[in-house]
């Protein structure tokens, strides 16, 4: 595209070559969203001011972001960033894109953790931050210990935590509980990997461009969920809440694992599609 173009007709443009790409089904709105990213602007300019051409230096912009969309870049990388819990996070390839679903992860540990003040909880592969920053929002006198095993996750993390001004987060590299020895929380938040490896999802859309560290798993995508479940009794203190967030096909097993694990009142919460998503238990008093 080059020469004078209006806001409408590159929409229009880029709408077109984008729905020629099978992994992208949203056309109009990936091209809206990046086009009011090279202008700086809000989705609502666009809308208002259809027939404003666009300078060489934003058209150029606009160009570069709509190729790599077009190679099936996500939206969150093109960007930088995505909302969770109605905050920014940072988003680089070294993190998973925060999932609306996780919230469901955060709303349990708020409800559970109900008007404790000195909470203690551990967020097992902490990622972008998104789960630990999104409580450590709520719930600033929680003492939150965020771990990851990776250091590029993890600085990622830790920026998304200043950025929101978490002072309560303590972060910790390690391979799950290994960076905490003997301590103990009340409650162990995880969105650990759990797609099979092998799983065909993995080779579409936006999972093909994430860390695939996070989201893959030995053992039907239940290895790392199996290892957190038979650790986190030794972490936990007495009376202590464990939630997991898994694939649409794990709640039983998960169940079982927990169940021999000595967890009781288990549960499993489905999300917005209705798929079950998390299950959680306690440790008995
Ligand atoms: N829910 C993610 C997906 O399949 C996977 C996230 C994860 O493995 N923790 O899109």
């Amino acid at each position: 595209m080059s020469g004078t173009i209006t806001i409408y007709q590159w929409l229009m443009q880029a709408a077109r070559q984008l729905s020629r790409v099978s992994e992208i089904d949203t056309h109009q709105l990936d091209a809206k969203i990046l086009l009011a990213h090279a202008l700086h602007k809000e989705m609502s300019y666009l809308i208002t001011w259809p027939e404003k051409n666009l300078t060489d230096k934003i058209l150029a912009a606009a160009n570069l972001l709509l190729q790599r969309r077009l190679v099936g870049e996500p939206i969150a990388y093109i960007l930088g960033y995505r909302e969770f819990w109605s905050l920014k996070f940072k988003v680089t390839p070294d993190v998973l894109i925060p999932r609306p679903e996780t919230e469901l992860l955060v709303q349990w540990c708020l409800d559970k953790s109900g008007d404790s003040k000195d909470c203690e909880l551990i967020d097992l592969g902490t990622g972008s931050g998104a789960i630990a920053v999104a409580i450590a929002s709520e719930r600033p006198s929680f003492k939150i210990t965020a771990t990851d095993y990776s250091k590029d996750a993890l600085n990622i993390a830790r920026e998304n935590a200043k950025s929101h001004n978490c002072l309560n987060i303590r972060f910790k590299q390690g391979y799950w509980f290994d960076c905490v020895e003997d301590e103990q929380f009340d409650i162990i938040v995880s969105n650990p990997p759990y797609v099979a490896v092998g799983d065909e999802h993995l080779t579409r859309g936006d999972l093909v461009h994430e860390p695939i560290a996070a989201l893959a798993a030995e053992q039907k995508g239940l290895e790392d969920i199996q290892h957190i479940v038979n650790s986190a009794r030794k972490h936990l203190k007495p009376g202590g809440y464990i939630a997991i967030e898994h694939g649409y096909d794990q709640a039983a097993t998960i169940s079982l694992l927990m169940s021999a694990a000595g967890f009781v009142e288990l549960e499993t919460i489905s999300d917005l599609a209705n798929i079950d998503r998390i299950t959680t238990g306690r440790l008995e008093f």
